[in-house]
């Protein structure tokens, strides 16, 4: 029987792991953590009985995917749940804009710029099963949807800036910069918008979709897919080098690229491991968990009703702010994700107190502390915020890095969105999944499709590992 290791278990790990072991392979999944799971923790954060996630939040893109179709996660008992509202951005003065599962309705709510929301995401939401097929897979591939895919394409090449330049409201460009802004990019950058796009139409396809009980519901239920084939996972096991995963026939590691260089060690081709060492991080992110005694109070009201809110101010200042990130300055107002999952999953909330799910994007390997940074930016918009804190658990870019080795200076995306890595990542390869040694392969966000949740990465590889075998 052949037999495999996959190293680490984030999503992608478990998501090969199982693509694998359903394939008839005998698995072994090999854990740092004392916990499964990687970028789909949950825990109490802050105060007993109150569940954070600890890392990913939201799932717009796990939702339907070759993976999620090839397993019945649902069967192991995740349910996804939507917020009413899936993204908001609010401005001073109660002002701000929203986005609705329905193109139309998000469409009306934008006066002037309603035209132009239904002409960008319009069509690409009624293509977007065809464009994932797509992108959710090494983008050099020829596409499957030529026609829907150049659309896409054409939209994503375009710097976020000039995307946003189309729109004449400050709401319907803030609304589009905030969710450009999950790149971590320069929105003046070739390829800035792409993250944009997807996520943007993913909101109107699939909606931004939080895990029932936490995201840790998505690795309990990979893990209990896994065993339900004869696979295992094993915690408090770091893997240094390749001896230690004995006599597997394949080798999956789930792991930043200098990892899998550092692993794989000599035996792995001198000009593979230049490519994968100059494999560029992004910025990092600071985490602050909060226990609330109440809802925010927006005074923006569609952000009292969103399961996430981008929090930083009009366009121009999110602008700045993702510049000074990636030039290696902390901004003085950072750009905020909020999370409000007991919007959504109502169990999250210990009767009237509710855990709240906030980070800062800063620059790599941000010393300093941006808990204040991040208070000050949500009192602006919900006056009486900070009265409501009851208790709050920070993570900083080294405890990020200490508690998963594949976030290098709390680059939580496992790499930087250039363009060149949106389209080639790790390296410029037509296949990304090998690492130049028979039977060993990469499966991490660091290599396509990229971050998020998703899976996607492990499938793909589990599924060039399989071929490599026939
Ligand atoms: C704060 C934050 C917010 C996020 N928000 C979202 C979101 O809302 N939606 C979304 O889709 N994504 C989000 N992400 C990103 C998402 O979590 C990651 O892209 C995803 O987890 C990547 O999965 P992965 O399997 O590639 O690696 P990871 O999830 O990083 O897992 C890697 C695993 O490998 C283990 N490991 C590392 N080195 C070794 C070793 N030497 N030996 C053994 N094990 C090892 C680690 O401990 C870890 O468990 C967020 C991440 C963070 C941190």
């Amino acid at each position: 029987m052949t037999k495999a290791v996959v190293v680490g278990s984030g999503p992608n790990g478990l998501a090969a792991a199982v693509t694998l072991a359903k394939a008839g392979v005998d698995v072994e999944v090999l854990e740092a953590a004392d916990r499964p799971g990687g970028g789909t923790r949950s825990s109490e954060l802050a105060l007993p009985g109150l569940i954070h996630d600890e890392c990913s939040g939201f799932h717009p893109l796990a939702v339907d995917t070759a993976f999620s179709r090839s397993v019945d996660l649902a069967r192991f008992g995740l349910t996804w749940r939507w917020p009413e509202v899936q993204y908001a951005h609010p401005l001073d003065g109660g002002r701000g804009a929203a986005v609705l599962r329905s193109v139309e309705e998000t469409a009306a709510s934008l006066g002037p710029d309603g035209r132009r929301w239904r002409q960008v995401f319009g069509p690409l939401t009624e293509r977007f099963d065809r464009i994932t097929s797509d992108f959710l897979r090494p983008v050099v591939r020829v596409p499957s949807h030529p026609v829907a895919m150049t659309r896409f394409g054409a939209l994503s090449a375009l710097p976020a800036s000039v995307l946003a330049k189309g729109w004449s409201t400050e709401e319907a460009r803030s609304l589009f910069g905030g969710v450009a802004a999950h790149a971590v990019r320069p929105l003046s950058a070739p390829f800035s918008a792409a993250i944009g796009v997807a996520l943007g139409t993913a909101a109107h396809a699939y909606g931004w979709p939080v895990a029932e009980g936490g995201s840790a519901a998505i690795n309990r239920a990979m893990i209990a897919a896994l065993e339900e084939h004869g696979g295992k996972v094993e915690t408090n096991v770091r893997v240094e080098s390749l001896e230690q995963v004995g006599d597997a026939d394949l080798v999956l590691l789930d792991l930043a690229p200098s990892a899998a260089v550092r692993i794989v060690g000599d035996a792995m081709p001198a000009k593979i491991r230049r490519a994968l060492l100059r494999y560029r991080h992004g910025p990092g992110v600071f985490k602050v968990d909060f226990a609330l005694s109440g809802e925010v109070p927006w005074t923006h009201e569609a952000s009292r009703r969103a399961g996430t809110v981008h929090v930083v101010g009009d366009y121009a200042e999110l602008a700045r702010a993702e510049q000074d990130v990636v030039s290696g300055r902390m901004p003085d107002r950072p750009y905020v994700l909020v999370g409000q999952q007991y919007l959504a999953d109502p169990s999250r909330a210990e009767g009237t107190v509710r855990p709240l799910y906030t980070y800062a994007h800063v620059p790599s390997g941000y010393g300093g502390d941006a808990t204040l940074l991040i208070e000050s930016q949500i009192e602006r918009f919900a006056p009486g915020f900070r009265d409501l804190i009851l208790a709050r658990t920070v993570q900083t870019t080294a405890q990020l890095e200490e508690r998963n080795a594949n976030y290098l200076g709390g680059d939580v995306i496992t790499g930087a969105n250039t363009a060149r890595q949106l389209i080639f990542r790790p390296r410029v390869t037509l296949h990304p999944y090998g690492l130049g040694v028979p039977g060993v392969f990469g499966c991490s966000a660091a290599t396509p499709p990229g971050a998020g949740a998703h899976g996607m990465c492990g499938y793909n590889a589990a599924r060039a590992a399989l071929a490599s075998l026939r």
